[in-house]
C-alpha cells in the first residue's frame, strides 16, 4: 500500500529523513504539497515568501518527475482533511512528514497525528531541519538556555550529527496518480509584477543551494568572519532562503564544511564563525519551541510597557527607504528589490526602528516577514527582540546605532549606498553616509537636492537616542517601583 509523503518547508529529496522512511519497503511513494494558509494565520506566507514557495515547489516536481514520481499539489482550509481524503483515494495507509517548529504548526500537526491515527492510518514525523531537536538541549537545571554561547557549546559537545542520506535515485510510483492542482492554481506568484528584482537575484530550489555553498566554502568561507559584516561586499553564503525552504538541511552544511575542511587542512572548523551562525539558527529554534508567544510578545516582559510610538508616516518612510539615512534607506530597498538585506543592515534598520522612531519591533517583524524571501518565524523573531533588547541574549536597549558611524565603518567606500540609492550615486564617499552635511556646491554638483531628489533625515539622530534612553529610564522606573 502507497505511503504518502507529506512535504513542508523540506523541499530536498537529499538528506530528507521522512522520505528516506518512505523508501524503506518496495510500497508507491504519493509526495504531496498541501497549500493552506488560512491555517498557518498569522504567519501565512508573505508575498516574497510565497514567491520562493512557487519556484521552489516547481524544482521538487522537477526532481521527482526526474525520478518516475510526481508532485501531487492541493490547496485547502483543513490539511487533515485533505489528507486523510488523498490517503482514502489512494488507499495509502501511512503517512510521513519532516517537523516544523512554528507554533501554529505544532498544534496543527499534533491535531492531524492524533486524527489520522484515529483513523487507523500509520503516521511517522521526523527532524530534517534542525542540528538538534529543539528539546535535546537543556540547562543543568533541565529548562532553555536563554544566552547562545553556553547553548551553542553544549551543542558542540555532542557528537556530529549524522552524515546526510543520500537523494534517492527513483521513487516507486502508484499505478495511478491522484488528481493535483496546477502549480498556478495555489495562486503563489504576485498578481503584479513586482518581483523582478527577486527573480534576478535568486534561483530557488535544491541545486542552486548546494552550487552556492560550494561556491561560498571555496571563495568566500576564508574571509567571512571580517566580510559577514560588510554589505558592500559579496561576503556571506546566502543560504538563508534555501535554509528555510529545507532546499538544504544544516546537516548537510554541517558535514560539506567538514569535508571542505579536511580536503583544505583547516583547523577548527567547528568553532568558526560560519557554523556558529548556523548555531544562530539552532538557538532561535529552541527560543521559538521553549517560548511560543514570543512572535508577538517581548521575552522580557516588563518591555511590553514601553512607550512606542505610533506614527504611520515615520513607518511608511521607513519602509520605502526614505528616512535621510542613507545606510538604513539602502537597507530597506535592498530589502524591497531583492527579497533579502545583509545581516549588518539589517541590525542597523532594526535599531533605527525601534529607537530612533520608537515605532514597535511587531511592525518592523511584519514588514521583514512581508517582504524577505527567507523569512522565518523563529530567526526574524530572534533578530528582532535582539534589536529591541527585548530578548533572549539581546543588544541592551541602550546601545543604540548611529546610522552615519555603522554606514562608515562598515560601508567604508559608500558602495552598498550607492548601488541602492541610485539618487545619491555621484556623491563622494566622504560625505555619503551624511549628505547634509555636504557643502551645498558638492551636493549641487552631484545633482542632489535634499528634501526633493533625497530626503533630509526624518528625525535628528541625537535627540531621537536621548528620547529613546528617556523612554527606557521611564519603564525602568515604573518597573522598579
Ligand atoms: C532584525 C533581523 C531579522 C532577521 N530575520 C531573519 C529571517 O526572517 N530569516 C533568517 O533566516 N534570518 C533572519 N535574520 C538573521 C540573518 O540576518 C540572516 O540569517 C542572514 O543575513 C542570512 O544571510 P546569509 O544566509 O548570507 O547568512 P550567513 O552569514 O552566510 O549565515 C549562514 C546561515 O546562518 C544562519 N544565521 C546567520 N545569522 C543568523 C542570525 N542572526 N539569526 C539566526 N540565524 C542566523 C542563517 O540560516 C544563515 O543562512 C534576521 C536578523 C535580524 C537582525
Amino acid at each position: 500500500m502507497p505511503t504518502l509523503l507529506w512535504f513542508r518547508q523540506d523541499l530536498r529529496l537529499a538528506d530528507n529523513p521522512a522520505l528516506a522512511f518512505a523508501l524503506k519497503g518496495p510500497d508507491p511513494v504519493i509526495p504531496v504539497y498541501i497549500h493552506a494558509p488560512g491555517e498557518e494565520s498569522p504567519w501565512a506566507a508573505g508575498g516574497a515568501s510565497s514567491w520562493w514557495l512557487h519556484h521552489s515547489l516547481r524544482a521538487l516536481r522537477e526532481d521527482l518527475r526526474q525520478r518516475g514520481s510526481e508532485l501531487i499539489l492541493r490547496s485547502c482550509a483543513d490539511t487533515g482533511a485533505e489528507l486523510l481524503n488523498i490517503a482514502s483515494q489512494t488507499q495509502a495507509d501511512r503517512i510521513v512528514w519532516n517537523r516544523r517548529y512554528e507554533p501554529a504548526a505544532i498544534t496543527r500537526d499534533a491535531r492531524i497525528k492524533s486524527m489520522l491515527r484515529g483513523e487507523k492510518l500509520h503516521c511517522e514525523s521526523f527532524n530534517g531541519a534542525l542540528l538538534r531537536e529543539p528539546w535535546e538541549i537543556n540547562t543543568k537545571s533541565g529548562g532553555p538556555y536563554q544566552v547562545f554561547t553556553p547553548f551553542w557549546r553544549q551543542c558542540l559537545s555532542l557528537a556530529d550529527p549524522a552524515p546526510p542520506l543520500p537523494a534517492p535515485t527513483s521513487l516507486p510510483a502508484p499505478q495511478r496518480w491522484p488528481r493535483s492542482s496546477s502549480l498556478e492554481e495555489l495562486n503563489l506568484l504576485p498578481r503584479i509584477a513586482w518581483a523582478t528584482g527577486i527573480e534576478s537575484a535568486w534561483t530557488p530550489g535544491s541545486h542552486q543551494a548546494h552550487a552556492l555553498l560550494q561556491h561560498f566554502l571555496r571563495h568566500a568561507l576564508g574571509g567571512y568572519p571580517a566580510a559577514r559584516d560588510r554589505p558592500d561586499l559579496d561576503g556571506t553564503s546566502r543560504m538563508s532562503p534555501y535554509l528555510h525552504f529545507g532546499q538544504i538541511s544544516p546537516r548537510e552544511i554541517w558535514h560539506a564544511l567538514r569535508a571542505h575542511a579536511a580536503d583544505n587542512r583547516i583547523a577548527g572548523w567547528r568553532e568558526s564563525r560560519f557554523l556558529t551562525e548556523i548555531g544562530w539558527r539552532e538557538f532561535a529554534h529552541h527560543l521559538l519551541y521553549h517560548f511560543p508567544e514570543t512572535p508577538l510578545q517581548p521575552l522580557r516582559a516588563p518591555f511590553a510597557r514601553f512607550a512606542w510610538r505610533n506614527d504611520a508616516a515615520a513607518l511608511r518612510a521607513w519602509q520605502r527607504g526614505q528616512t535621510g539615512y542613507p545606510i538604513v534607506d539602502a537597507g530597506m530597498r535592498q530589502l524591497w528589490k531583492t527579497g533579502w538585506m545583509h545581516n549588518r543592515v539589517r541590525m542597523i534598520v532594526a535599531s533605527f526602528l525601534v529607537k530612533d522612531l520608537m515605532i514597535p519591533w511587531q511592525e518592523g517583524a511584519r514588514w521583514f516577514w512581508d517582504t524577505l524571501v527567507d523569512a522565518d518565524l523563529a530567526s526574524n523573531t530572534l533578530g528582532w527582540q535582539w534589536s529591541a533588547g527585548c530578548g533572549a541574549d539581546a543588544a541592551p536597549f541602550f546601545r543604540i546605532f548611529n546610522p552615519v558611524s555603522q554606514g562608515q565603518k562598515f560601508d567604508a567606500a559608500g558602495d552598498y549606498v550607492r548601488k541602492f540609492i541610485p539618487e545619491l550615486s555621484a556623491l563622494s564617499s566622504d560625505w555619503i553616509h551624511a549628505p547634509w552635511n555636504a557643502p551645498p556646491q558638492l551636493l549641487q554638483g552631484a545633482g542632489i537636492e535634499l528634501g526633493v531628489s533625497y530626503p533630509l533625515p526624518i528625525v535628528d539622530h541625537g535627540a531621537a537616542r536621548k528620547r529613546a534612553l528617556a523612554a527606557l529610564s521611564a519603564l525602568k522606573n515604573q518597573t522598579d517601583s
